[in-house]
């Protein structure tokens, strides 16, 4: 049976809206024992909240299914260690539930005592708290991304997304972060452990997302087979030449159908 790896965002919902079909096709997965595995860049939420949302919206089997690139990034963080975190409640809860203690970005002394800063979408951002994550990582804390996507999906108009905090604290300290979600090695090793505790076969997996730049190089680090729909962004970014696309299709519905 094919495991399926689903990106959210343009995938099961874009900005507030759902996707039409989305939710019956993933119950059709379910329903014929496919396993099923939630990947998003979003770190600002929390696995729960992502999952709460799905089962709100009628997928029948949600809990422990969704991964975010927070998780991801949080692997990367051994207990004790002390974190400076510039992100929202996903990051922070994330980094808390491995034995790190999160250090206050207001307490100026104490963040130059970090280990590791971690940095993802931040809606509260402020001169002050870049300033503190700067300083940490000028005073030696290793700087780790939980994405790099340049803009954060809405409804209405893109915003800016996790890549432009992590750009500002990169330019200000001359340092490259670890970037911890999709495409990179830490989010499909986090999707690949998921899914063999689940008792997926981890040689039938498929990938289906909306952006080839992340989840099109993620298959290939999954060994996904990679399924593109166009029911998210319209533009993506960068060069996408070397993204090995399987199918292109409308949407998830689309893929079920075709895959099926
Ligand atoms: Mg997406």
């Amino acid at each position: 049976m094919t495991a399926w790896v689903l990106d959210l965002d343009g995938v099961l919902w874009r900005g507030a809206v759902e996707i039409p079909g989305s939710v019956a096709a993933v119950n059709a997965l379910l329903g014929r024992g496919d396993q099923v595995l939630f990947a998003t860049n979003n770190a600002w939420a929390e696995p729960g909240t992502h999952e709460a949302r799905l089962a709100a919206m009628g997928v029948a089997d949600t809990e422990g299914r969704a991964i975010t690139s927070a998780l991801a990034a949080a692997s990367l963080v051994d207990a004790g260690e002390r974190a400076v975190v510039l992100g929202g409640p996903g990051l922070r809860s994330a980094v808390a539930a491995r034995g790190a203690q999160v250090l206050e970005l207001d307490r100026a002394p104490s963040v130059e005592a970090a280990d590791v800063c971690l940095v993802g979408l931040d809606k509260d951002l402020s001169y002050a708290r870049l300033g503190a994550a700067v300083r940490s990582v000028l005073a030696g804390a290793r700087l780790i991304a939980s994405n790099t996507d340049p803009t954060f999906p809405t409804d209405t108009e893109p915003l800016p997304g996790a890549g432009a905090v992590v750009a500002a604290v990169e330019r200000a300290t001359a340092t490259l972060a670890v970037v911890a979600g999709k495409p990179n090695r830490p989010m499909a090793d986090l999707a690949r452990a998921r899914l063999a505790a689940r008792g997926a076969d981890l040689d039938d997996l498929v990938m289906v997302g909306d952006r080839r730049s992340t989840d099109g190089r993620f298959a290939a680090e999954l060994g996904a087979r990679f399924v593109h729909v166009r029911s998210g962004i319209r533009v993506d970014d960068g060069d996408q030449s070397d993204v090995a696309v399987h199918r292109e299709v409308d949407d998830l519905a689309a893929a079920v159908a075709e895959l099926g």
